[in-house]
């Protein structure tokens, strides 16, 4: 579990890429220079980690792109402290970045061999989640509701309402929303029955697949 400096060069130049293609949150950027993202993919693509792509994990999954890790990160705007819930852990990339912007993470994978994988690793880095837990993210986390935000990772054929619900008021959804391509979808909880809806461009996400346990 190597850091070198090479890597932290490499890292460098990764977050100016970013900012060129439009990422200003300090905080975001920081996190992304600090954090070993070839740790977090397997050893064949090393070489890829610090290209701004998405790469295959296990189980037929993919670690997101640093811009779009960013981009999600930026528009969910997390404060130190927050109670944050992340659906799709994945490789648990995007979660570290959530640590690293202070919140208080629980993330929820459907993928059994990835989530005992992550867990196991994000300690190793001294990555402490919350919460990590194996599950379907449709519903949502009510037992630790309501969230400060909550951020989906893999493309949502449609908004799923318990994750509106966990909102606490002031809350923010971050979700990809589509089929093929997804609409980058930020949704505001402004009052107990009100939702201000914004919408940010054209993403590629793997799909957030309905529960198979
Ligand atoms: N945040 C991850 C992105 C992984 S890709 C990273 O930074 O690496 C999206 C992840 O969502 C996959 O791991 C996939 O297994 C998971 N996923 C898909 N449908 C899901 C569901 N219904 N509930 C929870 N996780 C889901």
């Amino acid at each position: 579990m190597e850091d070198s400096f090479k890597h932290k060069g490499l890292r460098s130049k990764l977050v100016e890429t970013i900012i060129a293609k439009g990422i200003k949150d300090e905080r975001v950027l920081n996190a992304i220079s600090k954090i070993p993202r070839h740790l977090f993919m397997d050893s064949g693509f090393l070489d890829h980690a610090y290209q701004d792509k998405a790469f295959p994990i296990a189980a037929d999954q993919t670690i997101s792109q640093p811009f779009t890790v960013a981009f999600q990160s930026e528009l969910l705007q997390v404060k130190p402290g927050d109670k944050i819930l992340e659906i799709g852990t994945g490789s648990g990339y995007q979660t570290a970045v959530l640590l690293e912007l202070g919140a208080k993470v629980y993330s929820i994978e459907r993928q059994q061999e990835l989530f005992k994988k992550t867990s196991k690793f994000l300690p190793k880095l001294g990555y402490r989640a919350k919460r990590l837990i194996f599950g379907d993210g449709y519903k949502g986390l009510p037992e630790d509701a309501p969230f400060d935000g909550i951020i989906v990772t893999a493309g949502a054929p449609f908004v799923p309402k318990p994750l509106l619900e966990q909102l606490k008021v002031g809350g923010r959804l971050v979700i990809p929303v589509g089929d093929n391509v997804q609409v980058m979808t930020l949704f505001t909880r402004k009052a107990e029955k009100r939702f201000e809806k914004q919408e940010f461009g054209d993403f590629r996400f793997v799909p957030l697949l309905e529960d198979k346990n």
